[in-house]
């Protein structure tokens, strides 16, 4: 079960806290309730996810076909990304996207974006 909440008072009754309601935030908290675990996201802003809707010129562009750890991403730690994309390929989110019937195209070199809205 995932929620937004409002106030650090309901933090008491999760089992997951969440700090933002951004992509990374709803995405962590899906995660999470799918595991059997109750999430609670905080936010601060005036509505969830507010950042996704005018992401891509409000079509977003949520993955990009090529993507790969290796080359791709600047990090402190170099493994971090080879770890986190090999549990978590592109391949993945893209059949999330599928499963929910949403239309998308690719742009250019690889980058997908949706036919519609973000
Ligand atoms: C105009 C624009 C277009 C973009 N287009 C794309 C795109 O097409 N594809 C792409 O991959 N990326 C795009 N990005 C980058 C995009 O911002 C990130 O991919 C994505 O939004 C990052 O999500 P996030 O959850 O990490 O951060 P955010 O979306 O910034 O979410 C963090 C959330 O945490 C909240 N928060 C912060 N501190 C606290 C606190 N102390 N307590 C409570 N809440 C807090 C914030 O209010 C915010 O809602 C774009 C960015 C911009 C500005």
């Amino acid at each position: 079960m995932v929620s937004i909440v409002e106030s650090h008072h309901a933090s008491r009754e999760c089992d997951v806290l969440i700090v933002g309601a951004g992509a990374s935030g709803l995405m962590c908290a899906i995660h999470a309730g799918r595991r059997g675990l109750k999430a609670r996201v905080l936010e601060k802003g005036p509505k969830p996810g507010l950042k996704i809707l005018v992401s891509g010129g409000g079509r977003c562009n949520f993955t990009n076909l090529w993507a790969d750890p290796e080359g791709h991403y600047l990090s402190e730690n170099q493994h971090f990304c080879i770890s986190a994309m090999r549990r978590y390929p592109v391949s993945e989110f893209i059949d999330m996207v599928n499963a929910h019937g949403i239309a998308y195209h690719e742009k250019k070199l690889g980058q997908l974006f949706c036919d519609h809205s973000a």
